[in-house]
């Protein structure tokens, strides 16, 4: 559902007032043919679709609106993801859909934005006849000037990395939203060098915001209702800005406070962390605030020292486990997760033996886990052979999975009892009689609704039951 959008305004007006006649009304009907409209689908991460809202906003200033049909869209753009194959091959998938509307509404643009956008670059534009339009991560506000070279007959294409580009002033586009949360990007690129990953060579170096012009998203967020702001990152414990004027500069910790300053019924949380950065400065704004969330999402990637060095993670088990130490000590009762990678180059048993024991150690409340996927260009693929068998890695990623689902049950099964702090972001997936919302552990929590409370409220709400991945719960008030 596409939030900011002026025509789908007037739709549930009109909507609201035909309701009694149990009328669906679709964007077809307020279809305005003077307009021009684009279709956006977003892939990967909370970068990527926090990237798509800067895209909304640039194209709207350029007379465009957004569509959730792709049928009456003139611009249709797929944000691509290269974290692995299979995120490349859904990409693919979706290009032969798009192919089909081109056939049947010739002079429609199709357009590649993202890591996918720019690890190949102009070779889409050679594979892919459908395809106008390859931007990268950096280049979005070419997009009016290359839309313009499309229409002249031309392709277009803008891939060049910048080592300033923030789009600071830029207000996002907010699509899909519920109007209870957001994502606010606080800096990009990444100066790690993960020896499996392809983000340093598709969003180029690290590089800081503006904390001023986030505070003031912050700030307008809130005015507009929002309640809850994730501040993006690939490693937000790097984030470091400084005032050309007064020369000062701001780290996380400091911007972390700052955003949480605006107003005590905003909550703040943030991702990701990196373990060699996170400094217990942060932790101690963490314990300090009661709105910043008690949640850190910390991939640990392997259990082994040894893995963890071919990665090029900078920081081995021990060094992790007492970031570990540190977090569970300053702020006890905070949730961690993770990223964990099975099958990395050379990995033996015993090794992955130590990741399977770091979940439990950890203590994760959930874990996004995978298996070596092997990227075009990266170090990993330029130094160390894929040599673990497919089924080997498969079979090593279910063990991971097995023991992460004890784990997260267990963890859940704790908060049995338990009251929190609950932030309603809308009807639960399964039923419109209950609301879902998240504690500021960062879990989901399903529990029956009753008014006078609705999206956007705080509530308390006593935790009755829990799977591994959902807590079931009463309101208490
Ligand atoms: S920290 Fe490592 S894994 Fe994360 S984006 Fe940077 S290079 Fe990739």
């Amino acid at each position: 559902m596409y939030n900011d959008n002026p025509t789908l305004d007037k739709l549930k007006q009109l909507d609201e007032q035909k309701q009694g006649e149990v009328f669906e009304l679709s964007e077809a009907d307020f279809y305005d043919p003077n307009y021009k409209y684009f279709y956006i689908e977003s892939y990967g991460c909370q970068m990527n679709f926090s990237d798509s809202e800067i895209v909304a906003s640039i194209l709207a200033e350029s007379g465009y609106r957004p569509t959730r049909q792709m049928e009456l869209s003139d611009l249709i753009l797929i944000n691509t993801c290269s974290i692995r194959e299979k995120a490349e091959e859904t990409v693919r998938k979706r290009l032969r859909v798009f192919d089909k509307v081109k056939r049947n509404k010739p002079g429609t643009m199709v357009g590649v934005l993202g890591c996918m956008a720019e690890r190949l670059k102009k070779k889409w534009l050679e594979e892919e006849k459908l395809v106008d339009l390859v931007v990268g991560p950096d280049a979005y506000r070419d997009l009016p000037n290359l839309l313009n070279e499309v229409e002249g007959g031309d392709k277009g294409i803008n891939v060049i990395l910048s080592r300033e580009e923030t789009y600071a002033d830029i207000s996002p586009l907010r699509l899909d939203s519920n109007g209870v949360s957001a994502f606010i990007s606080i800096m990009r690129g990444c100066d790690n060098m993960c020896s499996f990953c392809v983000v340093p060579f598709t969003r180029g170096r690290e590089r800081s915001r503006n904390a001023f012009s986030i505070l003031a998203e912050a700030n307008d967020l809130f005015e507009r209702g929002y309640r809850e702001v994730t501040l993006l990152g690939q490693n937000v414990d790097s984030y470091k800005w400084e005032n050309p004027e007064s020369g000062e500069s701001v780290n996380f910790a400091m911007l972390l406070e700052m955003v949480a300053k605006v107003d005590p019924d905003l909550r703040v949380r943030f991702s990701t962390s990196h373990p060699k950065d996170i400094t217990d400065e942060v932790l101690h704004k963490m314990a300090a605030y009661e709105n910043i969330c008690k949640y850190i999402h910390l991939p640990v990637q392997s259990g082994n020292s040894r893995i963890l060095e071919l990665m090029n993670r900078t920081y081995d088990r021990q060094w992790y486990l007492e970031r570990i130490d540190a977090i569970y000590r300053i702020i006890p009762d905070c949730a961690v997760s993770s990223d964990i990678i099975a099958g990395f180059c050379s990995e033996t048993e015993e090794e992955h033996q130590d990741t399977l024991s770091m979940i439990p150690l950890a203590n994760y409340s959930m874990s996004y886990m995978f298996f070596y996927s092997e990227r075009p260009g990266t170090l990993a693929a330029r130094k160390y052979p894929d040599d673990i068998p497919t089924e080997v890695k498969k079979r090593r990623l279910q063990e991971i999975i097995d023991i992460q689902t004890q784990v997260s049950f267990k963890h859940n099964q704790a908060d049995i009892g338990k009251v929190f702090k609950v932030l309603i972001e809308g009807d639960s997936r399964k039923s419109t009689d209950d609301f879902k919302g998240r504690n500021s552990q960062n879990k989901m929590i399903v529990f029956p609704k009753q008014s006078p409370y609705k999206t956007g409220d705080y509530v308390q709400v006593r935790v009755t039951d829990a799977t591994s991945a959902t807590l079931i719960g009463e309101l208490v008030s």
